[in-house]
């Protein structure tokens, strides 16, 4: 298929320099963080991006910073621990009763502050089909396991033939109650949930699509439609977000993300503490400061839009809830 550079996903620093999202300054900056962690900003994203605005909140996410380079002394590889709770390649079974399965490791873009940046990456990590199917071979042989959970990498970037293979296998799991995705799919690459996709999903299960995104300008109008599209083919549509300085770390920002999930039929369900991924010190909102930005979202809006703030614990713990205990930890 002819593709114009516009409508190609910018995968290098010259192409965020080309298309005016970079200063040419920062180039050189740009490429040796590239070649630790990937750059992706697809054409949906790029359109988003207010390039005359230095703090702009959307490329905030996306375009890399020198600072990346620098660990911090608390900044750790695998700050969820996914790596001691791994069962057999490509399963994550830290709770008892539900289980990560990631099938591959791409994603549509690749966000500056990811959790798994040391990790992800466009050369993926997709199982082969032996390692997938000994992967839902385990969900099959794990009874104590009524819930799987699609991550990665993004598993909306699978094509529809595998994703079906997925859903239909987990979807013939007895003890199988309910299957989630967690995806960046629909805000950062609305037009990759094509019908063919939609119908990938099919399930007789409960099925629920938790959308990441951290700001209300990443709610565009073909996100809106790809959005309504999941929503009318009865996927159960929630939102999570991290809290982000430079983004999302104002009430204002915050009361506006939620209330553009709640338009789109996302009922918020998860804002993220930061977690400590080497590189990422320059997004880290202390979690006082986060209770304070929450408690204000209280009694001014509805509580639908509401989401519970969690943090990770180190070294494996799982979420916890953002308290004034934690923050005194
Ligand atoms: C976050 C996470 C889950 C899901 O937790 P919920 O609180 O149910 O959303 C499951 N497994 C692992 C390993 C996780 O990190
Ligand atoms: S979409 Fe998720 S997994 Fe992928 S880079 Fe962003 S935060 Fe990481």
């Amino acid at each position: 298929m002819d593709q114009t550079i516009r409508e190609q996903t910018i995968r290098t620093a010259s192409g965020l320099v080309a298309a005016g999202l970079l200063p040419p300054g920062r180039e050189s900056e740009a490429a040796a963080v590239a070649t630790r962690y990937a750059i992706a900003v697809t054409p949906i994203v790029a359109g988003m991006i207010d390039a005359a605005d230095p703090a702009d909140p959307i490329a905030r996410q996306y375009i890399p910073d020198g600072a990346e380079l620098t660990t911090a002394a608390w900044e750790i590889d695998d700050p969820t621990a996914d790596a001691p709770f791994t069962p057999i390649k490509g399963v994550v079974h830290r709770y008892p009763d539900r289980a990560l399965l990631k099938p591959l490791l791409a994603c549509p873009v690749y966000c500056r502050f990811c959790f798994r940046r040391e990790v992800v990456g466009p050369g993926g990590g997709l199982l082969s089909d032996a390692e997938l199917e000994a992967a839902l071979d385990w969900f099959a042989a794990t009874p104590a396991v009524t819930e799987a959970i699609l991550t990665g990498g993004d598993p909306l970037m699978l094509s529809p033939r595998r994703l079906a293979r997925i859903m239909q296998r987990l979807s013939a799991i007895p003890h199988i109650q309910v299957i989630r995705l967690h995806s960046r799919v629909p805000v950062s690459d609305p037009d990759r949930v094509t019908e063919a996709q939609v119908a990938a999903l099919e399930t007789e299960k409960a099925l629920f699509l938790c959308v990441h995104a951290n700001h209300a300008r990443e709610f565009s109008a073909p996100a809106a439609a790809a959005l309504r599209r999941l929503n009318r083919s009865g996927v159960v549509l929630l939102g999570q977000s991290v809290l982000l300085r430079g983004v999302n770390d104002t009430s204002e920002a915050l009361e506006a993300l939620f209330r553009a999930m709640l338009r789109h039929r996302v009922k918020p369900y998860y804002l993220h503490q930061l977690d400590a991924a080497p590189g990422t010190a320059r997004f880290a909102v202390p979690p006082e400061e986060g209770l304070r930005l929450v408690a204000n979202l209280r009694g001014r809006v509805t509580g639908l839009a509401w989401p519970t703030y969690v943090v990770e614990s180190p070294g494996g713990g799982g979420k916890r809830l953002v308290t004034a205990q934690v923050q005194a930890a």
